[in-house]
């Protein structure tokens, strides 16, 4: 019976257009995704912010709380804020396994990405390999193949996450560090980083105590500067 239901499921998803994931209207494509409308509200952030890590009106644009502790050497941008079609595009992306939304996820990256960075290689954020396994696949690397094709540069796995880290969800800024830190090593390809500006890729960024941990063995292994460049900037808690 269970068989036959979900047969019939199939049958009404190849019968019917696919709805727009955030606002239900119907879609001209076949796979799910968002219609024209929600896309438009992926804009970019505001230009009035910390010009190291991007978070819009810093108390001052050359020292902001969100990136004072950073390694030397990283930067970041952001394609959006975290919120409204970006939350449900990344929970499409990670829960529902659709991978080819990493494409408007890239789209929304590349204007911040073709400033003055002149990032050379891509780096995903990895998963720890017991998550990769139960998600299939690697949000962040999607990501960063979708933005290697549209930007043509290259795409390059050169970090392991050491140990599982638990979700930094509704973690203080100290326990993000503590959470995160030394959880990330270079894997072989990191030598290609030596000498490269890298763009370090994740889907969310918040307080960036990840693309922290994780630019450092970057830069120990000689990169010349690390960007964390994700498709959105969660930034509720710096007003907090
Ligand atoms: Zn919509
Ligand atoms: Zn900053």
């Amino acid at each position: 019976m269970d068989r036959i239901a979900s047969l019939g499921a199939r049958l009404v998803d190849l019968l019917l257009p696919p709805l727009c994931l955030h606002c239900g209207a119907a879609l001209s494509g076949a796979r799910p995704g968002f219609c024209p409308g929600c896309l438009a509200t992926l804009a970019p952030l505001s230009p009035v912010a910390c010009r190291r890590c991007g978070l819009p009106r810093p108390g001052s644009p050359d020292s902001c709380g969100r990136c004072g502790g950073w390694p030397e050497g990283l930067s970041a941008v952001a394609g959006t804020r975290y919120r409204g079609v970006a939350r449900t595009l990344v929970a499409g992306l990670k829960y529902s396994g659709w991978r080819h939304l990493a494409e408007p996820c890239a789209v929304t990256m590349a204007d911040a990405l073709t400033g003055p960075a002149r990032i050379e290689l891509l780096v995903p954020v990895p998963l720890h390999p017991a998550r990769r396994r139960e998600r299939g696949f690697n949000q962040s690397r999607a990501i960063a193949d979708a933005l290697g094709r549209r930007l043509d540069l290259p795409v390059e796995d050169a970090l392991v996450r050491e140990r599982p880290t638990t979700s930094q969800v509704g973690l203080g800024r100290a326990a993000r560090r503590a959470n995160v830190a030394g959880a990330f090593l270079p894997a072989p390809p990191a030598r290609r980083a030596a000498g490269a500006v890298v763009g370090l890729v994740d889907d969310v960024a918040t307080s960036g105590a990840t693309l922290a941990a994780a630019a450092e063995p970057l830069l120990e292994s000689g990169a010349r500067a690390v960007v964390g460049a994700t498709f959105a900037l969660a930034f509720e808690f710096a007003y907090r």
